[in-house]
C-alpha cells in the first residue's frame, strides 16, 4: 500500500512515527474512518464535519485546508486503486518529550491509510452477528497502567491554564486520585487515610511502600474513599508517584489544608522514603 504521512506517499513500510509522539505516549488524537465503494467516498462531508469537532474539542488545529483533505482523500483511494474498503486517517498533536502538560506550538502528525474490506458482499448481512452484553467500562479502568492519558493530559492543562498544579479527579463525590499519582491526606487526629485500591484508581507502587512505611512508623491508616470537603478539612494532604515521591498539597480549589504549607507528617514521610528507597535502590 502507499500510505500518507506528513505530506509525503509512501510505501507502507517507511512510513515511521516517533515514539514521541503524543498518540503514541497519550493517545492523543483522534481519527476517522470514511467508506469507499466504486472508488467514491461514502458519508465525507459527515466525516470531515466530525474530524474537526474532535479536533477542536482537544485543541489540536486542522493541519491541511478542507481542500487538501478532500484532496487527500481522492489520491489515496487512486494510488492505492481503492474500490472497496476505507480510508483511515488520524491526527495526532505531534511530538515531544514525555509531559502531560503539552506545548502549543507542536506540529500535528497527520497519517493516512486504505483498507481493502469487501463492503457490499459482507457474508455477515446474510447470517447476522452474534453479541455479548458488557458493563462500559470505557476510561473505567484505571488499575491498569494504559497510555489512555488524554483526559488526564486535558486535565493538567486546565490545571495550570487555572493557576494549579495537577487535578484530583472527584467521582460520585468522592476523590479517586490525582492526574498522574495517588492522592493521600492526614486527619486532624493524624490517621493517614487513603481510597481504598479497587478499579477506580491506580495501584500505585509508591503508594503501596509509603503505607507500608506508615505502618512501620506507627502511623495509623485508614483504606477508604472521601471527599473533596473531608480532604479541605484535613490537617495535611499529598500525592505518591514514582516521578513525585512523596509531594505535599497545601490547597484544593483555593481553600487551604492546614496552615497552607506542606505538612509536618507528610515531610517526615517523604524524608522517610527517600532513605528507605536509597537504601534498597537497585544497581
Ligand atoms: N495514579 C496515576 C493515574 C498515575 O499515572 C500514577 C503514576 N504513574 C500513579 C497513580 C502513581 O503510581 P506509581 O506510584 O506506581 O508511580
Amino acid at each position: 500500500r502507499t500510505v500518507y504521512l506528513n505530506g509525503q506517499w509512501l510505501p507502507e513500510d517507511q512510513a515511521k512515527v516517533s515514539i514521541f509522539d503524543r498518540g503514541y505516549v497519550f493517545a492523543d488524537a483522534i481519527y476517522e474512518v470514511t467508506a469507499v465503494i466504486g472508488g467514491k467516498l461514502l458519508d465525507y462531508p459527515g466525516h470531515t464535519a466530525r474530524l474537526k469537532r474532535s479536533l477542536e474539542a482537544i485543541g489540536i488545529s486542522m493541519p491541511v485546508s478542507e481542500d487538501e483533505l478532500l484532496d487527500l482523500h481522492h489520491t489515496i483511494v487512486e494510488k492505492n486503486g481503492l474500490d472497496q474498503g476505507l480510508v483511515y486517517l488520524q491526527i495526532s498533536r505531534g511530538a515531544e518529550d514525555r509531559n502531560f502538560l503539552f506545548s502549543d506550538n507542536l506540529t500535528p502528525t497527520l497519517s493516512m491509510f486504505t483498507q481493502v474490506v469487501p463492503l457490499l458482499a459482507n457474508p455477515k448481512a446474510e447470517t447476522g452477528l452474534a453479541v455479548i452484553s458488557m458493563p462500559d467500562g470505557r476510561w473505567a479502568n484505571r488499575q491498569i497502567k494504559t497510555v489512555q492519558l488524554l483526559y488526564s493530559s486535558l486535565a493538567k492543562m486546565e490545571a495550570k491554564n487555572r493557576g494549579a498544579d495537577d487535578v484530583i479527579f472527584v467521582e460520585d463525590g468522592l476523590i479517586t486520585e490525582a492526574s498522574s499519582a495517588n492522592f493521600h491526606i492526614i486527619t486532624k487526629s493524624g490517621v493517614l487515610v487513603t481510597r481504598q485500591l479497587s478499579n477506580a484508581l491506580l495501584h500505585g507502587i509508591t503508594r503501596s511502600s509509603v503505607l507500608s512505611l506508615a505502618l512501620t512508623a506507627q502511623l495509623k491508616v485508614e483504606e477508604r474513599a472521601f471527599s473533596v470537603e473531608e480532604a479541605q478539612d484535613a490537617a495535611e494532604a499529598f500525592i505518591t508517584s514514582a516521578g513525585a515521591f512523596v509531594m505535599p498539597v497545601v490547597s484544593i480549589d483555593g481553600t487551604s489544608i492546614g496552615d497552607g504549607k506542606p505538612g509536618k507528617t507528610t515531610l517526615r514521610i517523604r524524608e522517610i522514603y527517600i532513605e528507605d528507597q536509597l537504601s534498597r535502590a537497585m544497581a
